[in-house]
């Protein structure tokens, strides 16, 4: 069985004079945000903060000038992430386009396509959504059963999205889909990739689902005949998995794989402050050493990403960890604190923990259930 090794990142002194700058930024643009407000880590959706990220260079930062990037290094970008998600800025409406919609695009869309909507992603101007999950195929996502039909006029699509976060204010989404034949042998064959325009796709129809909190965030997304240009194919027809795959690596190691619950513990350590109990200075000890070690294990991912590796297993380790590490905040949080969770309650923490306990559930579900992530890593690990 060989070591899994999760190699020190490099020291970038720049990436730490940018963290200045970013906490500045931050305190301005969102000081009228309340606790519970920060408590909606990425989901917090603000076309304006996101106009303002833009402004500053903040997004589309690796990429090339050429589209609106800024040729920065993934640990500049690291910082502000982080910086952002630990202060509870309202990242949505740029967070799938910059994290992952923009990359695969650059990675393997037309120039056309580059040239369209890299700098709109840039500028955070343009909001994306992912459309993976379909009522019967999440975790096995091959099973995807939309499918995309070659025409003269353009590609015919039918079938169902679920689970499409923010897809009913997006501008784009990038959809999964079956485009070919498979075979027992081979399931993942015969699936590709495409750009829809999420404003100007006729029949194409955007329904809501509201979530456990009462939100909503998730729609379903039904194609009945759409159609879409040809120049909409991302790539190549048939590699639909092997880019998919590349995309989740991205998907799975960011800082936001063990931030969400962060605004419980700030409010947390509020709500000890003045404690003299023993028991409290040692659960909080224990978050910060768990966030210390998560943090480390996450740099080493950008820092394999960066160099063009692909840390499929260490993604999965470290959002299976990060997981864990989120959803045992609000039990700690309650053992430590006598409290009812409120989300109408005048008390920061009450209603931070009401609302981190009916989202926490989702954490291990969104991005790759617990199961399969451990399922990777036992492949990983020469175990099956
Ligand atoms: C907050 C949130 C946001 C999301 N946003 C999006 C989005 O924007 N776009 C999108 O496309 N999808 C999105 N999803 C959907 C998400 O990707 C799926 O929920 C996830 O892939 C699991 O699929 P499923 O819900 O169909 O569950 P299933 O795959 O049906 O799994 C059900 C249960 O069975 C277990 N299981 C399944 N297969 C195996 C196996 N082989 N071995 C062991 N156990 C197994 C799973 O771990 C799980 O516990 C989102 C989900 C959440 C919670």
């Amino acid at each position: 069985m060989d070591m899994i090794r999760f190699a020190n990142p490099p020291v970038h002194d720049g990436a730490e004079a940018l963290r200045h700058e970013v906490r500045a930024f931050l305190a301005e643009q969102i000081k009228g945000r309340t606790p519970l407000d920060r408590s909606e880590s990425w989901n917090g959706f603000d076309r304006d903060f996101s106009r303002a990220m833009g402004a500053r260079g903040w997004l589309g930062m690796t990429w090339p000038k050429r589209y609106g990037g800024h040729e920065r290094s993934a640990f500049e970008r690291y910082v502000v992430v982080e910086e952002t998600l630990a202060a509870g800025a309202p990242v949505f409406a740029h967070w799938i386009a910059d994290r992952q919609s923009g990359p695969t695009l650059l990675k393997f869309g037309t120039e056309e396509q580059r040239e369209t909507v890299l700098p709109g992603i840039a500028a955070g101007v343009t909001t994306f959504c992912i459309g993976m999950s379909e009522p019967d195929s999440g975790s096995d996502l091959a099973a995807t059963r939309t499918r995309a039909i070659r025409t003269n006029e353009g590609w015919r699509i039918t079938g169902t999205k679920i689970w499409t976060t923010y897809a009913h204010r997006s501008d784009y989404m990038i959809l999964f889909c079956r485009s070919g034949d498979s075979s027992p042998a081979d399931r993942q064959a015969g699936t590709s990739q495409f750009l829809i325009d999420m404003k100007a796709t006729p029949g194409m129809t955007v329904r809501p689902i509201i979530n456990l909190a009462g939100q909503h965030h998730f729609n379903e997304v039904h194609f009945e005949d759409a159609l879409v240009p040809l120049g909409a194919l991302i790539g190549t027809e048939g590699q639909g998995w092997a880019q998919v795959m590349g995309e989740l690596a991205f998907e799975r190691s960011g800082p936001e794989r063990f931030l969400s619950s962060i605004q419980l513990i700030v409010e947390l350590i509020r709500a000890l402050e003045g404690s003299e109990s023993d028991a409290a200075r040692a659960a909080i000890g224990r978050l910060t050493a768990h966030l210390i070690v998560l943090r480390r294990l996450s740099r080493s991912v950008a820092a394999m990403l960066e160099a063009g590796e692909n840390p499929s297993l260490h993604a999965a380790i470290v959002k299976d960890l990060g997981a864990t590490f989120e959803q045992s905040v609000p039990e700690i949080a309650r053992t430590l604190v006598d409290a009812e969770p409120d989300l109408a309650s005048t008390s920061a923490f009450c209603a931070v923990l009401a609302n981190i306990v009916l989202n926490a559930p989702s954490w291990s579900l969104r991005g790759g259930t617990r199961e399969i992530l451990r399922g990777i890593i036992a492949r990983g690990l020469g175990l099956r």
